[in-house]
């Protein structure tokens, strides 16, 4: 590639540089990214460190996953901006991991290379029918609503049903079922995209399912996200007394506890009796003791049930469905390829049994997928596909995990949820930070990481995408974009009026 070869001539000019710095490239500039970035940077007072994303905008999931009504977690970016600010820090947005710039040219250009660029995938069911239209992944669900530019176009259809349902019961899920039934004259004084904010003014859903394949005590939510959610104003909350049942007198230990046995049940959605249920859940209690917060989580569900009896001005429900999994979805009659129902199966935890038969009925025309995110592997790295990271101990990256032979791969470490999967909050990659920048640490005090052999670092990464006409979007160029999104913003008596589109972000940098 000839573009190659003119780097490759840059690399040898660099190398008789007398005093370089160490040349560090993060990939990635959500939280993993830069909370790496900024630690490298305090941590050691010569090394450089350029930071690139394949979006034009910085901060990764802070600004597309963060649910709109959560300004205070966003607040980290002016840390982040901070360190991009540094004179040893440089921003490249707009420059692609694979398209714009390979991993082992990176690797040349690099003293070493910070693999940080999260999970933009999604876990699949596995089960029939997940292809029909009116299937989302939540993390699209989430993309278009934080104006996302890869699923700006998305357009759920929110009109045709009023019954959303939501596999999966963790963080994600309650923050998708918030945006879905918070009243929208909350959301539009936030920085919810406008295009989201339109089609959930006009939307017809006013109930949601969350299902989840275990029980309230293993709900993988927390409890002030719970808590938020079941404050909705006028909001009925819907859970079979039976899911809540737990004895003081099951003695499983909580190693023990996982699906064993599932059984057909039926469609959504379900209207079961209470009796059906009576050895369920017993287990619960000895799970809450080991564990607060499934505690608190457990106590909060069961004291939120509208009572049957009470005045009713609510518009919208909320229905917590356990011990339930989809088996298959199911076409409408009517819209050929469109979802018209799902049939889900029960799920029995290990020990204890329950026999059911169940009258069903439903029908459903959006369902959203909320089982986690997946982390998508790039050229020739080395990748644990069934755990979706990259393989690696502690932040670095292993070439050959072989138990009589581990190798790593010098120079290549990884951050974030391409390093442990797809968990934890945004604070969770501080530490995470912390670990992969002590391998750094100690891979320079070793003499593995040395400037000895200098790189051309970013003026090489530059002039390699010069060659290739890929317009960098540095950070006082974002800084463009944040202020225009803040002007809009300003108009609408909202943080800011997020830039949806490719298009409309390189425009205003090329203002
Ligand atoms: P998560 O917390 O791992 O929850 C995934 C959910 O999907 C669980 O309920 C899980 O059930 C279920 N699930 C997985 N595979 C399934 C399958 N094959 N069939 C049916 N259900 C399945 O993931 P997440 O909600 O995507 O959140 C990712 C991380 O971001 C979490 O650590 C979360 O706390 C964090 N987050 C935090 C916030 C916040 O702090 N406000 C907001 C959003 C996200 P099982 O438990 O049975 O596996």
């Amino acid at each position: 590639m000839a573009s190659f070869g003119k780097f490759r001539w840059i690399s040898r000019q660099f190398t008789t540089h007398p005093s370089a710095p160490l040349r560090i490239c993060v990939v990635g500039s959500g939280p993993a990214g830069f909370y790496t970035a900024e630690k490298i940077l305090k941590a050691h007072e010569k090394v450089e460190v350029d930071i690139i994303d394949r979006l034009p905008t910085p901060f990764g999931l802070v600004r597309s996953g963060v649910a709109p009504d959560h300004p205070e977690t966003k607040i980290v970016t002016n840390q982040f901006s901070r360190a991009a600010r540094n004179e040893r820090c440089s921003f490249f947005g707009n420059v692609c991991l694979g398209s714009s710039v390979t991993l082992p040219e990176l690797r040349e250009m690099y003293n070493a290379v910070v693999l940080a660029y999260g999970a933009e995938s999604d876990r699949s069911l596995g089960i029939p029918g997940e292809e029909l239209a009116g299937i989302y992944a939540a993390r699209e669900f989430v993309w278009w609503y934080n104006g996302h530019p890869d699923c700006r176009n998305l357009d759920p259809d929110l009109k045709s049903t009023d019954t959303a349902v939501i596999f999966g019961q963790g963080n994600v899920a309650l923050d998708v079922a918030r945006i879905l039934l918070r009243p929208t004259a909350e959301l539009a004084r936030t920085d919810i995209a406008s295009h989201a904010l339109a089609a959930l003014e006009e939307s017809s859903i006013r109930k949601v399912y969350l299902v989840g394949r275990r029980g309230p005590v293993q709900a993988a939510c927390t409890a002030k996200e719970l808590r938020e959610v079941l404050g909705i104003k006028d909001l009925r909350i819907h859970i079979q007394p039976a899911d809540l049942v737990t004895t003081p007198t099951d003695e499983v230990c909580r190693s023990d506890i996982h699906l064993l046995t599932w059984f057909h049940v039926g469609y959504l959605i379900i209207h079961w009796t209470d009796s059906l249920f009576v050895y369920m859940i017993t287990w619960a209690k000895i799970e809450m003791k080991n564990n607060r917060i499934r505690k608190r989580v457990y106590e909060l569900l069961s004291k939120a049930v509208t009572p049957a009896h009470a005045p009713h001005p609510a518009q919208r429900e909320l229905h917590f469905v356990f011990f339930r999994k989809p088996d298959k979805f199911l076409e409408s009659n009517d819209r050929s390829g469109h979802l018209g129902g799902v049939q889900l199966e029960k799920t029995i935890l290990k020990g204890k049994c329950a026999s059911y038969t169940s009258a069903c009925e439903g029908l459903a025309w959006l369902s959203l997928k909320s089982i986690g995110y997946k982390s998508i592997a790039i050229d020739d790295l080395p990748f644990d596909s069934d755990k979706g990271i990259v393989t690696n101990i502690g932040g670095r990256v292993l070439s050959d995990a072989s138990k009589d032979h581990m190798q790593y791969e010098t120079g290549l470490y990884v951050c974030g949820w391409l390093k442990r999967g797809p968990t934890g909050i945004i604070g969770t990659n501080l530490y995470c930070a912390e670990e992969t920048l002590a391998c750094i640490s100690d891979d320079v005090v070793k003499g593995v990481l040395t400037s000895n052999s200098p790189k051309p670092g970013r003026d090489g990464l530059l002039q390699l995408l010069d060659s290739r006409n890929t317009r960098v979007v540095t950070f006082d160029a974002w800084e463009k974009i944040d202020a225009e999104e803040r002007r809009r913003g300003n108009l609408k008596n909202k943080p800011r009026e997020k830039l949806t589109t490719w298009e409309e972000l390189l425009k205003v940098v090329s203002e």
